[in-house]
C-alpha cells in the first residue's frame, strides 16, 4: 500500500518546494513541530520532489506522483531514500550495545539494516502507523549504517536523502565517539551529492551538537478541516460525533489522530498535570549517565505519585504511573540510558 497523501502543510511545503526549485535547498535540516503532525511524512514528501522526474512547474512545485521514483518513494523502496526509524533491538539481542570490536561493529550494522527493513516492509503493509513508543531508539550501529550508506553513490537518482526520524531517541553512548563525530561532521558537510533530514518533536531535546549543525524549519498543527477529511477519507469515520471527538483530540497532528482512541468522557486528565510537574521537567535534565542522581529522582519521583494517590487522585491512573517508575527504577540499574529513559517515561506519564 502506498503512503496516504500528505495532508495540510501548504505553507513549509512551498518554502521547501521554493528552496528547492532555486537550488537553495539545505543540505542538513531539522523539521520540527508538534509530536505526531507529520513531519516524517513531510520529509518523505521531499525526498520524492527531490527524486521527482516531472515535479508541477511554478515556484509551487510538487512531485508528480505518475513516475517511477514517485512511485518507489510512496511504496517505502527507493534506493536513494533511506529512512530511519527508532528501532527496539532488546528483542533482537542487542544490537544497541556500545561495543566497539570490528567485527562485532559490522554484525550489529547488519542487525540494524534487517531491522529497518522489516520495519519498513510493515509500514508498507500499514502506511498509517502510530507513533513509535516504548524503548525504541537510533542505536550507533544505526548511525554507522546511515554513514556507511552517505559513502555510497546513489543507487538510481543523482542525490540520496537521508531521514532520521525521532531524533530526539538519538542517544549518545560511551565507546560510540567516533560514529558520533562523524555524524557531525557528516551534518556539517554532507557529501554534495545528499540531504539530510533530521526531525523532533522538541528541538533542545537534541545534542546541541546537532542542533547547530541543522537549519530548522518549523512544522505547524494543520487545520481541523484538514484533519477531519483525512479521518473521513482514510480512516472511514462517519459519525458526526466521532469525527469530532476524534479530530478534536487529534489537535492539528493526524499521528494523534491515528494513535488515539476516543478519550472516555469525564475522566479528568491527569497524565496532563502529570506531565507538567516540575519534577518531570527535571528527569528531562538528568544529565548523561547519572545513574545514582536518576534513581534518587525516581524514588521522590513515586513518593510524589503515592501522596497524590492518597489525597484521593484518580487511583487506578495513578498505581499504574507509579508502576512505570519502579519498571524504569529496576531498568536504571541494568545498561539503559538514563536519558533515554526519562524520555519515555515523561513520554507515558
Ligand atoms: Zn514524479
Amino acid at each position: 500500500m502506498p503512503l496516504p497523501p500528505l495532508t495540510g502543510h501548504e505553507g513549509v511545503k512551498t518554502r521547501l518546494a521554493g528552496a528547492h526549485a532555486s537550488g537553495r535547498l539545505p543540505q542538513a535540516l531539522l523539521l520540527t513541530g508538534p509530536r505526531g503532525v507529520g513531519k516524517q511524512r513531510l520529509a518523505l514528501w521531499l525526498a520524492q520532489l527531490i527524486h521527482c522526474e516531472a515535479p508541477g512547474g511554478g515556484p509551487r512545485q510538487e512531485p508528480c506522483g505518475e513516475c517511477r521514483p514517485c512511485h518507489l518513494v510512496l511504496s517505502l523502496q527507493h534506493p536513494d531514500v533511506h529512512w530511519f526509524v527508532p528501532l527496539e533491538l532488546s528483542k533482537r539481542g542487542g544490537a544497541g550495545g556500545s561495543s566497539t570490536g570490528g567485527g562485532d561493529a559490522d554484525k550489529q550494522v547488519d542487525l540494524v539494516a534487517d531491522a529497518l527493513a522489516e520495519e519498513m516492509a510493515a509500514r508498507r503493509e500499514q502506511p498509517l502507523y502510530a507513533p513509535v513508543a516504548g524503548l525504541a531508539s537510533h542505536p550507533i550501529a544505526a548511525v554507522r549504517l546511515l554513514l556507511r550508506r552517505l559513502a555510497l553513490t546513489p543507487a538510481m537518482g543523482k542525490r540520496k536523502v537521508f531521514i532520521v526520524g525521532d531524533a530526539e531517541r538519538l542517544i549518545p553512548q560511551l565507546g560510540t565517539e567516533v560514529a558520533a563525530n562523524a555524524l557531525l561532521k557528516a551534518l556539517e558537510e554532507p557529501p554534495a551529492d545528499s540531504v539530510i533530514i533530521v526531525t523532533a518533536a522538541d528541538p533542545n531535546a537534541l545534542l546541541p551538537t546537532i542542533l547547530s549543525r541543522v537549519v530548522l524549519v518549523r512544522v505547524a498543527r494543520i487545520a481541523d478541516s484538514a484533519v477531519t477529511a483525512f479521518a473521513q477519507q482514510m480512516l472511514g469515520i462517519k459519525s458526526k460525533e466521532e469525527l469530532a471527538q476524534r479530530v478534536m483530540v487529534a489537535d492539528g497532528c493526524i499521528g494523534k489522530l491515528l494513535a488515539t482512541d476516543p478519550p472516555r468522557s469525564g475522566q479528568p486528565d491527569v497524565a496532563a498535570r502529570f506531565t507538567e510537574a516540575p519534577l518531570l521537567y527535571a528527569l528531562g535534565q538528568v544529565p548523561f549517565q547519572a545513574r545514582g542522581g536518576f534513581t534518587d529522582m525516581l524514588d521522590s519521583l513515586a513518593e510524589r505519585l503515592r501522596a497524590e494517590a492518597k489525597r484521593g487522585g484518580d487511583t487506578e491512573k495513578l498505581v499504574e504511573a507509579i508502576s512505570r517508575v519502579m519498571d524504569a527504577r529496576d531498568m536504571a540499574q541494568g545498561n539503559v540510558n538514563p536519558q533515554l529513559l526519562a524520555a519515555v517515561l515523561a513520554e507515558a506519564l
